[in-house]
């Protein structure tokens, strides 16, 4: 998200969904829709714990700038919508323009973990990880432990905005993919060098694989009317629950397992990004996006529920205890 030319106090009135393309992860969309889905499946005393923490984040992070202490909206709905918004942070954090905030907290190689892989006479063949891959992984298992830990709440409340992120991110398939061909012998970078917009189309024109599917919920239900949060992304992510219940879920959790999630995207990138009907230099059928939808609409359900799954595992039953802010 790039937040250039836009005041918090913008962001307080209504959190607009802004409508830029995201080459980093799920768009602000598909975070948000997985922070409504682990908010909703959240205890409340969970909630409260977890805001507590994120109200005593860092001053450099800005974390506690986006909570809006007043408002016409009720206490609960402004609590919701800043767990949700801090979805995204990992990404707000990439904007230059808060030079301190960038250079303390921007990193570009914890949104992603590699998974190199090629085909060779049609069938998937897994390579040996890059020496400077990705560390979703690695990072999201450290920051379990930091919440569970004895770290300040200072420290907590950063590694649970980024758990927030790195858990919808690594649910992208594309996230934990790198696909390696003729044309890309280093890989594809989740598909970034995968474009699907006429060869020789101008930069500002093209359009990439991984962009593509960042972005599948709002191409596939635009946000036409420019809607706030709880009129456009809240009732798809209520869709998107009665879809896939969390009872039908119960057993995919695996709460912990980190690489076997990433895992999971790469089977899913193998099997289902990469089908035989997509073709580059050509936007996918309508078919296609039909089939990206209903799988990111899972992927997205998991993520929800793996997060709230962790948040409770590491806040519920007040195993611990948060000092009341000041
Ligand atoms: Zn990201």
């Amino acid at each position: 998200m790039n937040f250039r030319g836009f005041s918090y106090i913008v962001l307080f009135v209504c959190t607009l969904i802004i409508s830029t393309p995201s080459t980093f992860g799920w768009d602000e969309t598909g975070h948000k829709i997985s922070g409504y889905i682990a908010w909703q499946q959240m205890a409340p005393e969970v909630r409260e714990r977890v805001i507590a923490i994120l109200r005593q984040a860092p001053e450099d992070s800005q974390i506690s700038t986006f909570y809006l202490t007043y408002g016409s909206r009720s206490e609960e709905t402004r609590k919701r919508e800043f767990f949700m918004l801090m979805t995204t942070w990992g990404d707000i954090v990439r904007d230059r323009n808060f030079p301190v905030r960038f250079k303390n907290y921007h990193k570009d190689d914890w949104h992603y973990a590699d998974g190199l892989w090629t085909t060779k006479n049609g069938t998937v063949e897994n390579l040996p990880p890059p020496a400077n891959g990705g560390k979703a992984v690695v990072k999201m298992a450290d920051l379990d432990a930091v919440i569970r830990g004895k770290a300040s709440n200072a420290e907590k409340a950063v590694a649970i905005v980024w758990l927030e992120h790195i858990i919808g991110d690594i649910h992208q398939p594309l996230h934990s993919s790198s696909r390696v061909t003729d044309l890309e012998p280093d890989g594809d970078r989740g598909g970034n060098s995968f474009l699907l917009s006429p060869q020789g189309a101008a930069r500002e024109q093209q359009v990439n694989l991984h962009s593509y599917w960042d972005g599948i919920v709002r191409r596939s239900l635009p946000n036409s009317s420019d809607a706030c949060d709880e009129a456009y992304v809240d009732p798809i992510a209520q869709k998107i629950m009665k879809k896939y219940p969390f009872d039908k879920m119960r057993t995919r959790i695996d709460s912990g397992n980190y690489t076997g999630w990433a895992r999971e995207s790469l089977i899913a990138s193998q099997t289902q990004v990469f089908s035989p009907d997509l073709v580059r230099f050509q936007m996918p059928s309508n078919n296609y996006r039909k089939k990206a939808l209903t799988l990111s609409e899972e992927r997205l359900a998991l993520a929800g529920y793996r997060m709230a799954a962790l948040f409770t595992q590491a806040f519920g039953d007040a195993k611990t205890p948060v000092a009341p802010l000041p």
